[in-house]
């Protein structure tokens, strides 16, 4: 079975910037960058304008930004695979690495997976629809879009994000409207209450979304009361799901330890995992920040770790 020294899992800016330092440090590393799983290059791929990224003050489009990142991954001697790893195993050293293409032994492992944004199936907010034309998952990140400014906005939860991207979005929209389907806030009470007493925050208690509608971009969204199940349509410019993130774990069984919310476990201040030569970086491992900028750091330290890991293991059994 063939043998490599570091191969990393995923195709965000973390995995990408943890290849281009790993490669330069002459590791060789292969990348499996994912095919089912999402699109190779990550949740940057699902977006147009990327404003925040340092280095390009005009701003630069999302798989623009991820395409150069490969480039520069591969420009120093990183071998990409364009498939899903299915299966790990992590109890033996050097690890297994299982991809349709078969499966090879390595000896670190940098597993950068990401993170999947919760969407609900409702019509207008998919992909091909209104996402990314009004709809969207990450306040954070295209809050500040010009078609926001001054209009009436939607966000959709009940916990702490939902109340955090709220606020955030006062900033912006004329009104911040909170859809939540129960009667009680589930973000912690400090949180709650500087939602419910924020003049320019109004919670819909018992309403779901029903649909979404525009024209080029979103101008409406309609929503049902769960209790009268009457259906009320309202002038809307966006729509920001706030009902969590799924880490990209699932082929890794359990292996790992996790947070309680699922996302992998690290000692704090390092990429490193509880197994030896295991180390995750960007939104896998970071339920909190959730940036690209956060997510290529982490993928930095990751290919450090990584490669001080390998040193220190060679100069042993020299
Ligand atoms: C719509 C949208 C807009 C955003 N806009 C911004 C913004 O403007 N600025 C900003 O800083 N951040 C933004 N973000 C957040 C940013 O995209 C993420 O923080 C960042 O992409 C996380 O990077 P990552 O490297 O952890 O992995 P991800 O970008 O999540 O990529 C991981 C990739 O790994 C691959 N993968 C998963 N499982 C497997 C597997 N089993 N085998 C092989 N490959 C696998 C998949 O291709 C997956 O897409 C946005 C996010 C979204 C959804």
């Amino acid at each position: 079975m063939k043998k490599h020294k570091l191969i990393i899992i995923g195709s965000g800016p973390a995995a990408y910037t943890a290849a281009i330092y790993a490669a330069r440090a002459g590791l060789f590393p292969l990348v499996y960058e994912g095919f089912y799983s999402g699109p190779a290059g990550g949740q940057l791929m699902t977006t147009t304008d990327v404003e925040n990224y340092p280095g390009f003050p005009d701003g630069i489009n999302g798989p623009e930004l991820m395409d150069l990142f490969r480039r520069q991954a591969e420009r120093f001697g990183t071998s990409l695979l364009t498939e899903d790893v299915t299966h790990v195993d992590l109890q033996t050293h050097p690890f297994k690495v299982t991809a349709a293409s078969g499966a090879v032994e390595t000896e670190a492992l940098i597993i950068a997976t990401g993170a999947t944004a919760r969407r609900l199936p409702v019509p207008g907010t998919r992909d091909g629809e209104f996402w990314q034309k009004g709809v969207t998952a990450c306040a954070v990140c295209d809050g500040a879009m010009p078609i926001f400014r001054d209009k009436p906005l939607y966000v959709v939860g009940g916990g702490d994000t939902a109340v955090e991207e709220a606020i955030f979005l006062t900033r912006f929209g004329s009104k911040v409207f909170i859809v939540h389907r129960r009667d009680e806030l589930r973000a912690s009470k400090i949180m709650a209450e500087r939602a419910l007493s924020h003049p320019k925050i109004q919670v819909l208690w018992n309403h779901v979304l029903v649909k979404v509608e525009g024209d080029s971009v979103v101008r409406s969204v309609t929503l049902q009361n769960v209790l009268t199940n009457q259906e009320t349509s309202h002038e809307a410019a966006g729509l920001f799901f706030a009902i969590g993130h799924e880490p990209n774990t699932g082929f890794l069984k359990g292996q790992l330890p996790t947070e309680t919310n699922g996302y992998l476990k690290v000692i704090k201040g390092t990429s490193r995992t509880s197994i030896e030569g295991v180390f995750a970086a960007g939104d896998v491992q970071d339920h909190v920040y959730r940036q690209a900028v956060t997510a290529a750091g982490s993928g930095c330290m990751a290919a450090l770790d990584a490669e001080r890991w390998l040193a220190a293991r060679e100069h042993v059994h020299a």
